[in-house]
């Protein structure tokens, strides 16, 4: 049988991606994070992973002694390939089939395809996506059947038994707070509120009671929303 005690986790410094990492640290016994610079407009969040991970090395010795090695991978290819508001100054919109003009096509697919191939090279068993049906934007590798069959299709591919788990699935933005507090405490919660990157125009000017963002884009609202909704003050 093979191990299923240790995980990879497809980490991009935002809220959801954090709030899986420390899933991950809670459930495996060994943890690596994975990574990708694609060119995207908020590749702040690529600056904060590293003050992350050192901040939840610092917060628990735990996890500190289960967290592995960071892979970086360039996926620049994917703004080469595709054109949308997520990797090109565009406004963001609405398209003609309904999905926000940030939608880069197939990307999830691409991510978890890289993560896998990776995991295998480095004998990892699960993969951990922050991907979310819940408030998910339309986006349709966020879907849970999406995950499901590209799993089938990854071990069938690759003859692996590899896992894909997203923890967020079924959860709203409110609920991924309140996981956060339920995996770290207050110390993760203030974490991810601080340090973590999730507006898409990659604004980090000001910060608010949810975080940094410019508090308009469609991720922003969703973000301070669901904080809101998790401290009690929503308007
Ligand atoms: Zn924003």
């Amino acid at each position: 049988m093979l191990p299923t005690d240790s995980a990879l986790v497809l980490f991009s410094g935002g809220q959801d991606s954090t709030t899986c990492l420390a899933w991950a640290l809670k459930h495996y016994a060994r943890v690596e994070t994975i990574g990708f610079d694609y060119g995207q407009r908020h590749a702040v969040e690529l600056t904060v992973r590293p003050k992350l991970l050192q901040s939840l090395r610092e917060q628990s010795a735990d996890w500190n002694a289960k967290l592995g090695e960071d892979h970086m991978i360039d996926l620049s290819l994917i703004s080469a390939i595709s054109q949308t508001a997520m990797t090109h100054d565009i406004a963001i919109e609405t398209q003609a089939n309904g999905l926000p003009n940030t939608f880069v096509p197939g990307r999830n697919l691409l991510f978890m395809t890289v993560a896998a191939t990776v995991a295998y090279r480095r004998g990892l068993t699960v993969l951990v996506g922050g991907m979310c049906e819940t408030d998910f934007s339309g986006y349709p590798d966020c879907r849970d059947d999406t995950m499901k069959a590209l799993q089938v299709a990854l071990n069938l591919g690759m003859d692996t038994r590899i896992k894909l788990e997203t923890p967020l699935m079924w959860r709203d933005k409110k609920q991924t707070w309140e996981l956060a507090q339920e995996l770290g405490g207050q110390a993760l919660v203030d974490l991810i509120r601080e340090g973590t990157h999730t507006c898409y125009l990659g604004e980090r000017g000001a910060l608010h009671d949810w975080g940094y963002g410019c508090g308009t884009c469609p991720a922003c609202a969703l973000r301070a929303r669901g904080y809101h909704q998790f401290v009690g003050t929503e308007v």
